[in-house]
């Protein structure tokens, strides 16, 4: 039995017809720009047909039937779901690990919305929408913050007044704990580790980036806090900054909290430094010898080694340095200027191995360092999925 999994954002619809026990896909698709004149249709079937259409697809509910129609044009027997697998970003304090959705949970997810208003309110819709539509299928949340909830309280706590902490939720959560699952068991498979015993740094280098430092198999610290806007330098976020340069942009420049939130989430980063917000294009760039794409790549490598550095110190010691997602996957430059000045912590980089166009887990070191130095392409939809079908059967068991 499959499950089918869904990423409802604020105005798209991505979803993976997914046979949870191999990770792979069977069928899969994207409803893109929902509400605008021209959305975007896309549905493939796996070693079949793609097909393409632009159309208006007035909300989310539109992108859903458009959805379940396609899949069930390409033969799928939607009844015979496993589980709807949703991705929601926020879980919050409540949510630990993967639930099975019913009243009180979309309440709870609901109650989550002020610490993610831009991500939970969409994924909260894709799962009332897919409740209604398919109420004999149990539908899973499956929680981006879910997998940092092992981090001790001196990872996850900001050093303010505790009365305020406490009432409004302000304390670090961690984001992109999807991907880390899937990589960390990766990787402990690879290098032959037990997962309760495998010390890893993570890089997870997307459009967000962040890093994770793992411990027997579990987070026990990451980048991003209490919103994605922390820590590495990111496409358009700004990732660490002195708090102090808000309170300097408000009342110097004039700007308002608003104003603000947009200049560090969506004019930041690789984007404010470079007026690239696309790795490759930066690069591309960079190589053309422009000195403010050289800048961005500086600060962005500078960044993650400084979290290197840091969870170092929070680990009894480490067995692999993990590349993972669009930039950590598929730029051997970024990985050379991230690894190459750290050869005195045991980062031996092997610059063939790091080079070659080959796809799948594998290592890049030279086998001469104390550390492995390992590339895992990640698999959110397959960890949903997998997330997803454990919750169901151990809830029916
Ligand atoms: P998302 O966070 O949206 O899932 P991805 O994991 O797909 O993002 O990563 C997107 C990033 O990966 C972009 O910055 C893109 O430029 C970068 N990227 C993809 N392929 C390459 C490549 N060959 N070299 C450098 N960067 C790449």
């Amino acid at each position: 039995m499959n499950v089918l999994v869904v990423n409802s954002g604020s105005s798209t619809l991505k979803y993976q017809l997914v046979d949870p026990d191999s990770g792979t896909w069977l069928a899969r698709g994207l409803v893109d720009r929902i509400g605008q004149p021209e959305s975007e249709v896309r549905h493939e079937v796996a070693g079949g047909a793609v097909t393409t259409s632009a159309r208006a697809v007035d909300d989310h509910s539109a992108a859903v039937s458009t959805m379940l129609d396609d899949l069930r044009g390409g033969g799928t027997d939607l009844d015979a779901l496993l589980a709807v697998g949703h991705r929601v970003v926020h879980g919050g304090r409540a949510f630990r690990e993967p639930v099975v959705v019913d009243d009180a949970v979309e309440a709870a997810i609901e109650r989550m919305v002020p610490l993610a208003p831009l991500h939970n309110p969409a994924g909260l819709m894709g799962i009332r929408i897919m409740r209604a539509l398919l109420p004999g299928v149990p539908q899973v949340a499956v929680f981006d913050t879910a997998f940092h909830a092992t981090m001790p309280p001196e990872a996850y706590t900001y050093a303010i007044p505790r009365a305020m902490t406490d009432d409004l939720g302000i304390r670090r959560y961690g984001f992109h704990g999807t991907s880390y699952a899937f990589v960390t068991r990766r990787s402990a498979e690879f290098l032959d580790v037990p997962l309760d015993d495998v010390n890893l740094i993570i890089a997870h280098l997307g459009n967000g980036a962040s890093m994770t430092a793992v411990r027997g198999g579990r987070s026990i610290d990451t980048s991003m806090g209490m919103t994605p806007l922390e820590g590495l330098v990111m496409g358009t976020r700004s990732g660490d900054i002195d708090p102090g340069v808000i309170f300097h942009l408000v009342r110097e420049a004039g700007l308002s909290v608003d104003e603000v939130d947009r200049l560090l989430n969506k004019g930041s980063g690789l984007l404010g430094l470079a007026g690239e917000q696309d790795m490759r294009s930066v690069r591309a760039r960079a190589q053309g010898g422009d000195p403010a794409a050289r800048l961005a790549l500086d600060v962005y490598g500078y960044r993650i080694r400084s979290y290197i550095g840091a969870y170092l110190s929070a680990l009894p010691g480490l067995h692999a340095l993990v590349f993972t997602a669009g930039i950590g996957e598929n730029d051997p430059a970024l990985r050379h200027e991230v690894c190459s000045p750290l050869q005195h912590l045991g980062l031996h980089l092997d610059p063939v191995r790091n080079e070659a166009a080959q796809g799948g887990v594998r290592a890049i070191d030279a086998g001469t360092g104390a550390v492995r130095i390992l590339v895992v392409p990640t698999d959110e939809e397959a960890e949903i999925a997998r997330q997803a079908a454990a919750t169901v059967r151990s809830s029916s068991r």
